[in-house]
């Protein structure tokens, strides 16, 4: 088992490509209640869980529920891919003016492993590039990442993803 350390009262944000099990680690760890997510946001703005033009409703939806949580004292965990430098600092952003501790988990799977994994799902079409470009955005702004935020915890492989431990931090 490895142990991470989360701030118990703070901001946890899930990186990874869809696929990597980002969704079902947040489903191990958390409360659904704990959990904010960008496809819950998009399909509560649009009935439509993959309708990309709901992108922008779906984020400040997302951003206004996290906000309202870190205000409140809550533990809250953001499900969305996170690999783009400029979508972890919005989140920053609002930890930022909460006071909150930030954290990152980083789940990094084998690219094949994701797009076996999304190739099962109902529920994902992606076209071909997506997984391939979603690692390379990742990989460059890995370094950045560890600037980023106070703790970026990074789980390489499924046998690591697995064996983790969450440990809340007062
Ligand atoms: P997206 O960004 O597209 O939402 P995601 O990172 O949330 O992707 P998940 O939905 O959690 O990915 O996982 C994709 C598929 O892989 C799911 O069907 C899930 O059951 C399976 N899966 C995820 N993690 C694991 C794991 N640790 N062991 C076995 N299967 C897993
Ligand atoms: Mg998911």
């Amino acid at each position: 088992t490895r142990e991470l350390k989360i701030p118990a009262t703070g901001l946890v944000v899930l990186v990874g490509v869809s696929g990597s099990g980002k969704s079902h680690f947040a489903r191990r760890h958390f409360r659904p209640t704990q959990v904010v997510s960008s496809d819950f946001c998009r399909a509560a703005v649009s009935d439509d869980e993959s309708d990309q033009a709901a992108t922008g409703d779906a984020f400040e939806l997302l951003h206004h529920i996290v906000r309202t949580r870190l205000r409140r004292g809550l533990l809250t965990v953001v499900d969305a891919t996170n690999v783009q430098p400029r979508s972890r600092e919005s989140l920053l952003a609002v930890a930022r003016d909460q006071d909150a501790l930030a954290c990152a988990i980083v789940l990094d799977v084998p690219e094949h492993v994701a797009v076996e994994r999304n190739a099962a799902r109902p529920d994902r079409d992606l076209a071909p590039h997506v997984v391939p470009r979603q690692r390379r955005e990742l990989r460059r702004g890995l370094k950045s990442l560890h600037r980023e935020f106070k703790r970026v915890h990074v789980l390489t492989g499924v046998d690591e993803i697995d064996a983790a431990v969450l440990v809340p931090e007062r």
